[in-house]
């Protein structure tokens, strides 16, 4: 099966979004078998999750400082290993990776599993609990297919006095120019400049083999990762990445990972260092997915990952990638 993206992105946004009453379904995860996964039980009457960000990984594979350090950094906390975040759930994605640790079944905009819920709503909950986190992230599914919760949320945020008191993050798989075809000048001006908010943008794969077979979307759309994260980065949003590296042929992994840097320079001298590679693991959504090819995948992603070593190794000195991913300055907007 190969995903019609631009026809199923307007499908679920069809589904999703009510903007004359400025709503958007939001997945609550009661009676889920997303539930059964959560390590704390849903807050917000169910609309949401408390997520425990940790730097750590396990084996050899690259620490994720993401989404810790550009929260630490923005709302002037010491620097952590571990940070509380509140999350909302949209209810659709336009793509199905097998990797996905959301039950499919949540991922179709289902009116069983989602409600219609305006951005005030969503900031009463968060406020009405002892101990709110510091951060909100908005995820999915994915957000952009409905673009205006990140505006919305900044504005009921700005409207109750708590724009330097939160930091928002939020998820963008790259895969269609919904922020542009929809929001207004005002909005992405607004996004463009809200003081405490960043945004990681996803590469689904280091090729466009690896994206197909990750995402079941065109090969070809791999190409439009590139152009989009471009296009958010010359508007001057905080802007990070990461990428996965599950590929079912273990073939040409060394020649392809050296073009996917090569990409990623060639929109940001130092993009790569503030892409943080994925490990993959086989989480309980997953694990019904597992086949011969996704276990290859799996096992694929441990020589993919020692060969974005040695291109960062060969690129960058010992002092360039030790530096926090928040000192890493892009210049693509400057470039313009
Ligand atoms: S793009 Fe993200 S939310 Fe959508 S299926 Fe892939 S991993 Fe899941």
């Amino acid at each position: 099966m190969v995903i019609d993206t631009e026809a199923l992105s307007a499908r679920y946004r069809e589904a999703s979004v009510d903007l004359y009453s400025k709503r958007l379904r939001i997945t609550n995860f009661h009676n889920t078998q997303q539930e059964n996964d959560l390590t704390e039980p849903p807050n917000c009457k169910g609309f949401g999750r408390i997520r425990h960000f940790r730097r750590s990984s396990n084996n050899d594979w690259p620490c994720n400082p993401l989404p810790i350090d550009p929260a630490c950094r923005a709302l002037g906390l010491q620097a952590t290993n571990m940070i509380r975040a509140q999350v909302f759930q949209s209810a659709a994605c336009n793509w199905r990776c097998w990797y996905c640790f959301v039950p499919f079944e949540l991922l179709s905009a289902n009116r069983k599993y989602s409600e219609w819920m305006s951005p005030s709503q969503l900031i009463d909950l968060y406020l009405d609990q002892p101990d709110p986190p510091s951060m909100i992230d908005l995820t999915g599914g994915q957000p952009d297919l409905v673009p205006e919760w990140v505006p919305w949320m900044m504005a009921e945020l700005k409207e109750r006095g708590l724009e330097r008191q939160v930091y928002l993050w939020s998820d963008d798989n790259l895969s269609n120019d919904y922020f542009w075809q929809f929001l207004s000048d005002a909005d992405l001006e607004l996004v463009a400049t809200y003081p405490k908010y960043g945004r990681v943008c996803c590469f689904k794969g280091f090729n466009s083999e690896s994206f197909a077979f990750n995402t079941c979307a065109e090969p070809d759309l791999f190409d439009r990762q590139f152009q989009l994260i471009k296009r958010l980065l010359e508007l001057g949003i905080d802007i990070y990445a990461y990428a996965t590296f599950t590929i079912p042929a273990a073939s040409e992994i060394v020649a392809d990972m050296a073009r996917f840097v090569d990409r990623l320079q060639a929109i940001d001298h130092d993009l790569p260092l503030r892409t943080v590679p994925l490990e993959i693991q086989a989480f309980t959504p997953v694990k019904g997915r597992l086949n011969d090819g996704t276990q290859a995948a799996l096992r694929n992603q441990y020589l993919a990952i020692e060969a974005w070593k040695t291109e960062l190794e060969n690129r960058y000195s010992c002092i360039e990638r030790s530096q926090s991913i928040t000192d890493i300055s892009l210049h693509t907007k400057q470039l313009l």
